[in-house]
């Protein structure tokens, strides 16, 4: 038996394509939902998908729920019990990208009132490979700012927001650079489209804070540690001028699409000496041994999913 799309929809799981919503849907016309991104990593030697660090990613959409009020009947337990029902049952034996969403299902076309809004959770697991399609990134600086805080907040994964990523993603590939590197309202740079930002220089490693807009990674987090409880480095938040990245060591995107990608190039400035810098590189190494289970230390951030071939 092959491989089965399937997906969690209004408490079932389901074959993916009986998994459809009403064009009234009120998600579908307004961006109310969170959403989450989550990498299943195929590992061959153990006939199992390594989910990377589940949890985490949970607590990142339960906290966007409260703000969008999403009441979704499921607890942090159940959505991860969910999930891995979800992946066994996909019966996928390569690299997934998990995708759950919390949503206002309501059908309806004019009503602005979340309070007032039904809301719902599904959940579709695919396979996936590389997101950027390169391992160096050719940046340039997008002409599009983040959102702040005070407009809608970048904190959370909500579905709307990503039109500013969109945005900044698009006019960056018509123009011929791999991603966007976008500024936020203090012109700070922030963030990739979906990714976070990392600098090399001096021997230590900056990234902009939470409070510049950026989306708190469960990948910058997992670099985070790593770079000080592995490399032994100094890891400082801290805003960040364009013309810092510039003459940087070395440059870097973290997410979990993205993994880890070296920076060589942007505004047509190369960085560090234009390839992947050392400290970009062992990050990058371990980075990866850990999200496939290859790294017994860091096999707590692992949630282990035995595919099956299930018909649903
Ligand atoms: N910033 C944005 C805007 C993103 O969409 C993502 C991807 N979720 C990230 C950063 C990286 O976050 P994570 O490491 O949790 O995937």
């Amino acid at each position: 038996m092959s491989p089965t799309p399937t997906a969690f929809f209004r408490g079932e799981y389901v074959p993916l394509s009986d998994a459809r919503v009403s064009i009234t849907t009120h998600a579908l016309h307004y961006g109310t939902g969170v959403f989450e991104g989550v990498r299943g990593n195929w590992n061959e030697e153990k006939g199992a998908i390594h989910i990377f660090r589940l949890r985490e990613h949970y607590e990142r959409m339960l906290r966007g729920c409260r703000l969008l009020m999403l009441d979704i009947p499921y607890s942090l337990e159940e959505l991860c019990d969910i999930t891995v029902e979800l992946v066994e049952r996909s019966g996928y034996s390569q690299d997934l990208y998990i995708r759950p969403l919390a949503y206002k299902s309501a059908e309806v076309v004019a009503n602005l009132k979340l309070q007032e809004l039904e809301s719902d959770f599904c959940l579709v697991a695919v396979p996936f490979g590389s997101y950027l399609g390169t391992d160096v990134l050719r940046c340039c600086t997008s002409s599009w700012r983040r959102v702040d805080d005070a407009m809608m907040p970048a904190r959370f994964k909500i579905s709307g927001l990503y039109v500013n990523s969109i945005l900044a993603k698009t006019e960056a590939t018509l123009a011929g650079f791999d991603e966007a590197i976008i500024l936020n309202q203090d012109g700070h740079v922030c963030e990739g489209s979906g990714e976070n930002l990392f600098l090399v220089a001096d021997g230590r490693i900056y990234t902009p804070p939470i409070e510049d807009n950026v989306l708190p990674g469960v990948t910058r987090d997992t670099v985070m540690q790593l770079a000080r409880s592995e490399l032994g480095l100094d890891v400082v938040e801290a805003h960040i001028d364009r013309s810092q990245i510039y003459v940087a060591d070395e440059c870097f995107l973290t997410g979990t699409a993205a993994h880890l990608t070296p920076v060589v190039e942007v505004d047509s400035r190369r960085i560090g000496d234009g390839s992947a810098g050392p400290v970009s590189s062992r990050l990058r190494d371990l980075y990866f041994d850990i999200v496939v289970g290859r790294n017994p230390k860091y096999i707590h951030w692992s949630t282990i999913a035995t595919p099956r071939l299930v018909s649903v």
